[in-house]
């Protein structure tokens, strides 16, 4: 791959553009620069002629896409997804975050990775095969969000109106996992992780009423005392830590990668359960992550002056549910290792882990995680594919209503570094590694059978 003088290939020239335009999202719906959003889906349908003349295009909510092609078949509908707004820019960046430079091998910029690299990624694929006068086996669809980072309902409605057309499909790929490198210390070879299901959200808030009155005749126990005992009591009693049968499976594929004195833990994760998930809980914030329940305290607020006592003393609560668990039994464990009538708890929002979808194990084989599989082999030989529980949230979990396989993928090669600069600063996705990942789509594409 070359820089600077010879041409780049058309489709880093198309990722450029897009990620040239600003398509931030925000909570405040006033806030949000609308003709950015316009303009991206003009300038997506200028990079994708034959995509545009040919799909059926419905427009979602306000710049959500769902584009249909038809196939030779439609009993088994597949579903390629991603979105097309970003979070806002932080810190400072090597390469201005909607510069789209490309440098040191790598395109630069908000969205390389989240999720605009995907995006481009699916046309580009989809173009191409038009271009060969391809026809899918089966009926695809693209479903484009437009507010995936601020948990907005446009994939919802793509939902809605696929269950309105009496679609029901056979597989759903999504954002999520990646062919992670370095991610299991000791394991040198990448590892193409798919999602398998998603750990649930719920948001608390613990609220301590009070007295308030003068800061020089403070009483014991006041709000803010009683509300960090109830914070420390949290913090000291995690939730049961337990092994998901995906990471399980995830773990017996990558023992034979590991250190040898690993290898046997690994290949028996399934009787080790418990103890390897203790492990799991004392090697790091990252990996007990893997094995349970997170509580992480975000919030604070007290008194607005100094010399004044609270009246009100409260705590946000971001909680991740492990699968397994629900927002009912998580809400009891609050409530039990607080132990304080007096700390009100209150429920700001709620979603479930979502369903675990069907992945291959020795004993199983299931067709369409087999299709994912394969092709990650064939496009990045060096990979180990596995299934994974995913820590973040995506659009996808919207269609667990009308599909049981949701997969959460992104085909790109990703180091460590390259994963703590999504919602970070610095995001880039290595050039050769996104004509890989356009390939990939490609490939699921013209597998479909
Ligand atoms: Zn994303």
């Amino acid at each position: 791959m070359t820089e600077g003088g010879s041409e780049l290939p058309r489709a880093v020239a198309k990722l450029q553009a897009l990620i040239r335009i600003p398509t931030v999202s925000y909570r405040e719906p006033g806030r949000v620069d609308t003709a950015a959003f316009d303009a991206f889906v003009d300038e997506l349908a200028r990079q994708f002629p034959l995509l545009h003349e040919r799909l059926e295009l419905t427009r979602v909510h306000t710049h959500g896409l769902l584009f249909h092609w038809p196939g030779a078949r439609s009993e088994r509908p597949v579903v390629l997804m991603a979105h097309l707004d970003v979070v806002p820019v932080e810190g400072s960046w090597q390469h201005d975050a909607f510069s789209g430079d490309v440098a040191d091998g790598s395109i630069w910029g908000r969205g390389t990775l989240d999720d605009k690299g995907s995006l481009v990624g699916i046309c580009e694929a989809v173009e191409t095969l038009l271009e060969r006068e391809l026809t899918p086996a089966q009926d695809l669809w693209l479903s484009f969000g437009c507010d995936e980072e601020v948990f907005g309902t446009a994939a919802e409605r793509a939902v809605a109106e696929l269950e309105q057309r009496g679609v029901r499909p056979w597989f759903v790929v999504d954002e999520g996992g990646a062919i992670a490198h370095d991610a299991f210390p000791g394991i040198d070879r990448p590892v193409g992780v798919v999602g398998v299901t998603e750990k649930g959200i719920m948001s608390v808030l613990l609220r301590v009423e009070g007295r308030g009155g003068h800061a020089s005749t403070p009483a014991r126990m006041g709000p803010t005392a009683r509300l960090a005992r109830a914070i420390t009591r949290l913090d000291r009693s995690p939730m049961p830590a337990s092994l998901p049968a995906p990471t399980v499976e995830l773990f017996r594929r990558l023992a034979p990668h590991a250190p040898l004195p690993l290898r046997p833990l690994m290949a028996n994760a399934g009787r080790l359960g418990p103890a390897l998930a203790r492990l799991l809980t004392a090697l790091g914030p990252e990996s007990a992550a893997m094995a349970r329940t997170t509580f992480a305290v975000t919030t604070l607020s007290g008194s607005p002056a100094l010399n004044v006592i609270a009246q009100t003393a409260s705590a946000g609560v971001n909680i991740r549910i492990m699968l397994g668990d629900t927002s009912q039994t998580v809400l009891a464990h609050v409530r039990k290792a607080i132990g304080d009538d007096r700390v009100g708890i209150e429920v700001v929002e709620a979603y479930e882990p979502s369903p675990l979808s069907p992945y291959s194990t020795v004993d199983t084989v299931d067709d369409a995680f087999e299709l994912i599989a394969t092709t990650i082999s064939e496009v990045f030989p060096d990979a180990v594919p596995a299934p994974y529980v995913m820590m973040a949230a995506t659009d996808s979990r919207s269609f667990s209503p009308i599909c049981d396989r949701v997969y959460r993928f992104a085909p790109f090669r990703m180091t460590k570094a390259q994963r703590e600069a999504i919602h970070s600063y610095d995001e880039h996705l290595g050039v050769d590694d996104f004509l890989d990942g356009v390939r990939w789509y490609q490939r699921l594409i013209e597998r479909l059978t």
